[in-house]
């Protein structure tokens, strides 16, 4: 979706639903310029499912949004984040101090931990990946280079008070939400479900514009447990979706849909790549040129023939995680082979 030119972003908090508000806070990053935390009214107070992520000024925007819908930081009773993500829960520990309150997450939240408390050492072991990865030394300078101030986006870490597991519910003037595991996006996510009204909470699990990350190298397999959370969503039949970015969609099963669609997309375009056979429309014209008979290609080599050449930094860094995890998820499958080495090179599997 083409938008206008931006202007410098700003807290916003509107109403969406009687007692819902959801709240757009800005994020530093290209391509994803807000996420959305959402307050729902419980007492004499609200739940805050999710935070924004905390950068120079952040918490003056959460309290911005909070206060064009009459509500102010003091009035969180309960802070419950959908994963451990920055932009999700990164503000946890300024709101909780604030305002007094418990915060429920998620325990896989190791994925986080380890960013927020040695950015430096978690920045080298993903350089450590993306050289194994097969990624040349001068485009990983240059990616270390710009990463540059390495912040975290976390102002602390703090640990749940609650487990955010199933069978836990979460109560607000709307109705209890129950709790429902979908990790693949991150080990630690969550989505939350109030039955009566149909209303998912979805976090990064399902958004308004499909979009595939993956968290890879905390679990054996994220794009397998992505897809099995989908079937977990799905048999919510939710109504209308509040998601972590962008706006509220009502369309849930064709977004679940979609997703399955992208990862069989990608799925189909690595295995073609590595030489599985020829891709099913053809379409991939150049994509097998290179790997006949086979010959096992890098990470790093699978990424352009499958994505295009033309990738900033940060886009490539997505995108070798990306791969990784669908390779990953082939390699579970039985559908490619790693051979390991320096660097590790895949090959698809004869069937
Ligand atoms: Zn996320
Ligand atoms: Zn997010």
């Amino acid at each position: 979706m083409a938008e206008a030119i931006r202007k410098p972003e700003l807290g916003r908090g509107e109403r969406v639903l009687p007692g819902v508000f959801r709240l757009r806070l800005p994020l530093p990053w290209p391509g994803v310029p807000h996420c959305n935390a959402w307050a729902v009214a419980a007492g004499d107070g609200v739940v805050l499912f999710d935070t924004g992520m905390h950068q120079p000024g952040s918490l003056a925007h959460l309290e911005r949004a909070l206060a064009m819908c009459n509500l102010a930081l003091e009035d969180v009773r309960l802070v419950v984040c959908t994963h451990a993500h920055s932009d999700h829960y990164g503000q946890a520990a300024s709101v909780v101090e604030r305002a007094g309150c418990e915060l429920w997450m998620h325990p896989n939240h190791a994925h986080m931990k380890s960013w927020a408390e040695d950015p430096d050492a978690a920045l080298d072991r993903r350089l450590e990946v993306a050289r194994q990865s097969g990624v040349p030394a001068e485009p990983l300078r240059r990616y270390a280079a710009e990463r540059g101030s390495r912040e975290s986006g976390i102002a602390a870490v703090i640990e749940p008070d609650r487990e955010l597991l199933p069978g836990v519910v979460v109560q607000t003037d709307l109705g209890e939400w129950t709790v429902h595991e979908t990790p693949g996006h991150a080990p630690s996510h969550v989505c939350l479900f109030q039955p009566e009204r149909r209303l998912l909470i979805s976090g990064d699990h399902l958004l308004g514009r499909i979009s595939l990350f993956f968290d890879f190298g905390y679990s054996p397999d994220p794009v397998g447990e992505f897809l099995r959370s989908l079937d977990v969503v799905e048999a919510l039949h939710a109504r209308l979706c509040l998601p972590g970015h962008g706006r509220t969609f009502t369309d849930v099963h064709a977004h679940i849909e979609g997703n399955r669609e992208l990862v069989a997309e990608h799925l189909a375009k690595i295995l073609a790549v590595i030489g599985a056979g020829e891709a099913e429309d053809g379409s991939e014209g150049q994509a097998g040129s290179d790997a006949e008979a086979g010959e096992p290609l890098t990470a790093f080599e699978i990424l352009p023939r499958v994505h295009g050449a033309d990738l900033s930094p940060m886009t490539a860094q997505w995108l070798l995680t990306e791969t990784l995890a669908m390779l990953r998820h082939l390699e579970v499958t039985d559908r490619a082979r790693r051979i390991p080495g320096e660097p590790e090179r895949w090959a698809a599997v004869a069937v």
